[in-house]
């Protein structure tokens, strides 16, 4: 079956402000969505709580805007949805997918990090995680800009976390969920998220949810062509100057310049010109967000 005119979505997390590599996630999803017609949504992924920073949420949003960038629905943050996620949670556990797991990072050690099929902790003395039953699951799936992917669950991974010991739920089934019920088409976003999709994957099938499809945009690497460091891919954007971070961001994806000098032209003439087959695989941020070191 076919989902509907594949609606898009940027989920950016609250940790910090608006940098290069969210900005092309943000641009990429929004071209997607809107040179095939489609609608376009922000999500805010604020369920962890530790890494959260106050005011990044506002920050970003006003940053989008700037960057003519809003979306076409009122933002959903996920914090508000934990009953959504508890419900999927509840299933899982119901059709025997998910249990609970007191291990530690320490515990896992002896298998190199990786969780075996049922939780080893030595002790149940505090509360628990609940992990996923990955069986013997091999995951493939063709990818729009990194081509054919496959990954082994259960060697590569291992039985993962669903909903963490501190109560909130995780990021793979929340965004599985989130995806589901916003009716998301087309996930587009930065491939350092490209070895989770095999995980939401399953998650889709077991929860019966439609599958999208992906399309994973490369990392920005340095002018040196080796990864960007923490620090330097933190770099926020200028959302005072949009226009410069847009034509990067839009050279950065593979596509034609442009010269128009509004933020709204500009999007408007790249969704017209817009073409995924130019995405490169991997790609170079220009100097100026790739930050000169001293
Ligand atoms: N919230 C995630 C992040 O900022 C992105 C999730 C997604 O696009 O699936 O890394």
């Amino acid at each position: 079956f076919a989902v509907t005119a594949a609606r898009g979505r940027f989920a950016p997390s609250p940790t910090g402000r608006l940098h290069f590599g969210s900005l092309v996630a943000a641009l990429g999803s929004w071209l997607f969505a809107r040179s095939a017609g489609a609608s376009w949504i922000v999500r805010m992924e604020d369920l962890d709580r530790e890494r959260e920073v106050a005011g990044a949420a506002a920050g970003i949003l006003a940053a989008l805007d700037a960057f003519g960038l809003a979306g076409d629905e009122p933002v959903v943050a996920q914090s508000a949805r934990t009953p959504l996620y508890a419900a999927a949670l509840a299933r899982l556990e119901r059709d025997g997918h998910a249990y609970r797991c007191w291990c530690s990072r320490t515990d896992l050690e002896p298998f190199g990090g990786i969780h075996p099929p049922a939780c080893v902790a030595p002790a149940r003395d505090r509360s628990p995680a609940w992990r996923l039953h990955v069986g013997s699951a091999r995951i493939g799936f063709d990818d729009r800009v990194q081509g054919a992917q496959h990954q082994d669950l259960a060697h590569e991974v291992g039985d993962f976390v669903i909903w963490r010991a501190d109560g909130a739920c995780a990021y793979q089934l929340a965004v599985v969920v989130d995806d589901a019920a916003q009716g998301i088409g087309e996930v587009v976003r930065g491939a350092d998220l490209l070895d989770s999709t095999p995980r939401q994957i399953l998650l889709q099938r077991l929860l019966g949810f439609p599958l999208p499809t992906y399309a994973h945009l490369p990392l920005a690497l340095g002018a040196d062509g080796r990864k960007l460091s923490k620090h330097e891919a933190a770099l926020a954007v200028d959302a005072r100057d949009p226009l410069p971070a847009l034509r990067a961001a839009l050279h950065f994806l593979g596509q034609p310049a442009s010269t128009e000098r509004n933020v709204h032209m500009l999007l408007s003439r790249a969704s017209r010109e817009f073409d995924a087959l130019r995405i490169p695989r991997t790609a170079t941020a220009p100097p100026a967000f790739a930050a000169a070191r001293n």
